[in-house]
């Protein structure tokens, strides 16, 4: 059979010189690498394309979009090797076999873009319902081959796709969440460190749960045995508050969403701690300043916002949050306790990051030390010529 993807796909052009960085390996050429001629431009953005050099040497066979500034994404580095759904299906295989070596059960992050050989696809696994996340054209184009793969290598109950990014607009897609296949009856189960969470893949953030935080919630939960008090500030579905309340006496939970607070109550019943949590729709900056008034202290705070900083220019207002968050949220730490802090957002640094929780916390009176920095959990992994992709960063700190 002849998909449009595997006729022969048309030739690009790396510009004198600028083959070292893609030829050593790393799965990106930026548009200014290229020739943009008129065949170049004529592309439609999406489609397979053979990255050459000048001379015709075949570099690398992927996706691109003559419009965006990451050009072309390598996909494989062998001329005959077609991007079709075979090709695909190597890759979750691969992909999953990972991820069953990690992880007991089916609840996990199966793709994580180019670090798992499919650029700009994200593929969140949730027992029996697949979510995926298209972030560029040419994932869009391919999504009949993926879901065609998907379908060949896990067969999954429901697939939905998540594809309300923001960032879509640069890649030039539309947003919208959508059942493709199979049926979703609501909010879904998702077991996680022997705790049962619901997830809502349609209606949800992102792909309805945020596997990343995974053993960061388990290093908190760790801590909050016999903990008195936890305030989880943007708990969304109830991640940190329910695995605290395992061992904490009281887990207040914020978030602005009342959506997230529903099944966030629902997982506290589910797990048999309802009665040790209380939920609080308010906007979390309000909320700390209301606790700051009041004389309760919590041996654990968790802070894990949205992203501050969805752009570069955000980035000098985001960080004046995250400092701003560190100095409130430290404040409301009891003596002895702990501050778990994140940031999800791509275009702020660890470096940067940390400096701004260590002003903040410095500003709130308060000493202390950093216990541990860490990041997503393995099912995310991160290429290792994009280091930047590694998106989330979060800081545990004890303060006296
Ligand atoms: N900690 C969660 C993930 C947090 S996602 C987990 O482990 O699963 C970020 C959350 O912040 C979302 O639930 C969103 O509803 C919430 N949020 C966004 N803006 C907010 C605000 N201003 N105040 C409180 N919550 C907010």
């Amino acid at each position: 059979m002849t998909s449009p993807h595997s006729a022969s796909p048309p030739r690009v052009y790396l510009l004198h010189g600028r083959d070292k960085r893609v030829g050593f390996g790393h799965p990106w050429a930026y548009s200014n690498e290229i020739r943009m001629d008129a065949a170049a431009k004529a592309i439609p953005p999406g489609a397979l394309a053979q990255l050459v050099r000048v001379d015709g040497k075949f570099v690398a066979t992927g996706t691109f979009n003559p419009k965006t500034l990451i050009a072309f994404r390598a996909f494989a580095r062998d001329a005959d090797t077609p991007i079709d759904r075979a090709f695909i299906a190597g890759r979750l295989r691969a992909a999953l076999a990972l991820r069953e070596r990690l992880y007991a059960k089916p609840f996990y992050r199966l793709i994580h873009a180019e670090a798992d050989g499919l650029p700009g696809l994200i593929v969140d696994r949730l027992g029996g319902t697949c979510v995926l996340q298209a972030g560029t054209a040419g994932i869009e184009t391919l999504t009949p081959e993926i879901l065609a793969a998907l379908d060949e290598v896990l067969g999954p109950r429901a697939v939905v796709l998540a594809n309300e990014s923001p960032l879509r607009a640069l890649e030039g897609l539309e947003t919208y969440a959508r059942l493709v296949s199979g049926e979703l009856s609501g909010p879904v189960e998702v077991e996680e460190s022997g705790l049962v969470f619901f997830a809502d893949p349609l209606g949800g953030q992102k792909t309805g749960w945020f596997f990343d935080q995974r053993d960061n919630r388990a290093f908190v939960a760790h801590l909050a045995r016999d903990a008195g008090s936890v305030l989880d500030l943007y708990s969304y579905v109830g991640g940190f508050a329910v695995a605290a309340a395992q061992g904490a006496r009281r887990v207040l939970a914020v978030d602005s969403s009342a959506a997230a607070l529903d099944l966030a109550k629902r997982a506290a019943a589910k797990n048999g701690v309802a009665g040790r949590c209380e939920f609080r729709k308010q906007d979390a900056f309000d909320a700390l300043e209301a606790l700051a008034a009041g004389p309760e202290r919590f041996d654990i705070v968790v802070a894990d916002p949205p992203p501050f900083a969805r752009s570069k220019k955000d980035v000098p207002a985001a960080l004046k949050g995250y400092r701003k968050l560190a100095r409130l949220a430290a404040g409301l730490v009891a003596p002895g306790g702990f501050l778990f802090i994140a940031s999800c957002s791509h275009n702020v640094t660890a470096e940067a990051f940390a400096l701004e929780v260590a002003g903040g916390v410095s500003r709130a009176g308060r000493e202390g030390r950093v216990l541990r920095a860490t990041g997503a959990g393995p099912d995310h992994p991160v290429h290792p010529l994009l280091p930047e992709t590694a998106y989330l960063k979060s800081l545990t700190l004890q303060l006296d």
